[in-house]
């Protein structure tokens, strides 16, 4: 649910279309240089979206957003560690009211993480929703929206390093042949993407979300674009050149 994000007032977020559209003059150069990334020094931030008080958006099946956001992010956080990145931090919040939200930009701008990532998964406007039986409960759906999609924030003062980031994962997820779905993060100083990674009010998306074999492909995807965006930021430096005699 896209609503609730890091108490931005005034969302003036970027999607993964315009996020894919832009050039990666850095992503070339490193690519040119044949940086490698050292994923040890390179720090990431998964942040649970939401709170177990206030779990977001409730599926067509009636499961809540906390859930599929800790499952996944879990996972990420699971393969991020095994690849390497021993300086990942998995963010849990509690509350109900903003104040959880400032506190996740807070902590991640005190750790000085390299990026801060945020899972989500999406709702719906209720214009869009209809009603159906579920296991004896009425309980609303849309099914005409699919995909996931990615937000960065113009007011974040990393925006075009969060944009780097954003568009890395883009990439990876489309490589994976997931659909970006046409269809917040200002408080953070660290680069940042919120990734609402499919609509679970949607009915065949909820039950493909809830599959093991398309987290892992969210997670591989995820874990792709931190090496690649960690190739770029946090290169190993290169050995300096003998002088010539
Ligand atoms: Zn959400």
């Amino acid at each position: 649910m896209r609503t609730i994000t890091f108490g931005a007032l005034t969302l003036a977020m970027v999607a993964a279309a315009a996020i894919l559209a832009n050039a990666a003059p850095a992503e070339a150069e490193a690519a040119r240089q044949g940086a490698a990334c050292d994923p040890a020094r390179f720090k990431v931030a998964v942040d649970v979206g939401h709170t177990v008080e206030n779990q977001g958006a409730t599926s067509a099946r009636g499961v809540k957003e906390y859930v599929f956001n800790l499952r996944l992010a879990t996972q990420m956080e699971q393969a991020l560690k095994e690849a390497g990145f021993a300086q990942t931090h998995f963010f849990v919040m509690h509350g109900t009211t903003r104040a959880q939200l400032f506190k996740r930009a807070e902590r991640a701008n005190a750790l000085g993480v390299d990026v801060f990532v945020s899972i989500h998964h999406n709702d719906v406007q209720e214009q869009y929703k209809s009603k159906w039986e579920h296991e004896g409960e009425t309980r609303s759906y849309s099914d005409q929206f699919s995909g996931h999609s990615l937000f960065v924030s113009r007011e974040n003062p990393r925006f075009s390093d969060s944009l780097a980031f954003g568009r890395l994962l883009g990439l990876e997820l489309k490589s994976r042949g997931l659909i970006y779905t046409r269809h917040h993060t200002e408080d953070t100083k660290v680069p940042a993407v919120l990734v609402e990674a499919g609509i679970i009010v949607n009915r065949d998306d909820e039950l493909v979300l809830e599959s093991p074999e398309r987290q892992a492909v969210i997670t591989a995807a995820l874990l792709a674009a931190v090496e690649r965006y960690c190739a770029i930021k946090h290169a190993k430096p290169p050995r300096p050149a003998r002088p010539k005699k």
